[in-house]
């Protein structure tokens, strides 16, 4: 077997010498600069041990397993997670979970804010944001993640109120996290290359505000306000918490906003008053 110093992103995606499988989102990083600088993004959050999502033929592990901290991968496809078991199981404090990111149980030392878990990943694009929420359901205390996304995600997540990629998505992150865009990644820089420009973003846990039921009222509410998007507000909640029309324009005047007003103008502390605004009526 090959020492870690001879390895890179482009000998480990030979090595796995199977067809990459797109139900599974396979596109595997060859850019060592891309995974180096992906990995130092993640030590700047000073994290001590390292969840990685999907490993694939472990491009990203490499890097990560050089920043010398423990570290846990998770990853659903039988022959990855035997090849990374194979070329990585020596190295000491990795441990390889051979499960569905989505299911399986999480390790241990997530629920350890001791730990200073991090979670990083290239993330399969069909479940990125289903990935990203069973996170922020599980309420861990990590320090932070740093994941890639396509980038028309990307830019969901990242988008301001009042611009055109502003979505449920963006105001419900946003509570949960401070976003930032760390780079866009071409398509050349995976095989096989995928169709669109893929970005990665940090995300720091902001303090959770809300108790966990106003939580569950705040996204529904987000949800309901953007199901119509073009809609003014008093039109798409009509009927959400009990609400008609004339109780939403009451609640929104009362609160100091324009009864024509638009979730897509709205930030998340926006829907936040106006989720507090509208309980002692309902
Ligand atoms: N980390 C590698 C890289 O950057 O080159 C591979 C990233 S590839 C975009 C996504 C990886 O996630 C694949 O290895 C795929 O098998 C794995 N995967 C897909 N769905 C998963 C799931 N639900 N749970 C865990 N791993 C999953």
């Amino acid at each position: 077997m090959m020492s870690i110093v001879d390895l890179t992103p482009g000998t480990l995606v030979e090595g796995l010498q199977r067809r990459l499988k797109k139900s599974l989102g396979q596109n595997f990083l060859l850019d060592e600069n891309i995974t180096r600088s992906i990995a130092r993004e993640a030590d700047n959050l000073r994290p001590f041990h390292i969840l990685e999502i999907g490993p694939g033929a472990g491009a990203l592990t490499l890097a990560l397993i050089k920043l010398g901290r423990p570290m846990t991968v998770i990853e659903k496809d039988d022959h990855c997670a035997r090849y990374i078991a194979q070329v990585f199981g020596d190295i000491p404090n990795f441990q390889v979970i051979h499960g569905d990111a989505l299911e399986t149980d999480l390790p241990d030392f997530c629920s350890h804010a001791e730990d200073r878990p991090i979670l990083v990943s290239n993330l399969p694009y069909n479940v990125a944001s289903q990935i990203y929420f069973r996170f922020i359901d599980a309420d861990l205390p990590l320090v932070g993640m740093v994941l890639m996304f396509q980038r028309e995600v990307a830019n969901r997540f990242l988008a301001m109120p009042g611009t055109k990629h502003y979505s449920a998505l963006s105001a419900i992150s946003q509570y949960y996290h401070e976003i930032e865009h760390v780079m866009d990644v071409p398509p050349e820089a995976f095989k096989p290359a995928p169709k669109v420009t893929s970005t990665v973003l940090r995300f720091i846990p902001r303090k959770r505000e809300l108790s966990k039921p106003e939580e569950d009222n705040f996204r529904k509410l987000v949800h309901a306000a953007f199901a119509l998007r073009r809609k003014t507000l008093i039109n798409s909640l009509a009927g959400f918490n009990g609400f008609d029309k004339l109780a939403w324009s009451e609640c929104l005047t009362r609160l100091g906003y324009e009864p024509s007003v638009r979730a897509e103008s709205l930030g998340f502390r926006d829907f936040i008053r106006i989720m507090i605004g509208a309980v002692p009526k309902v």
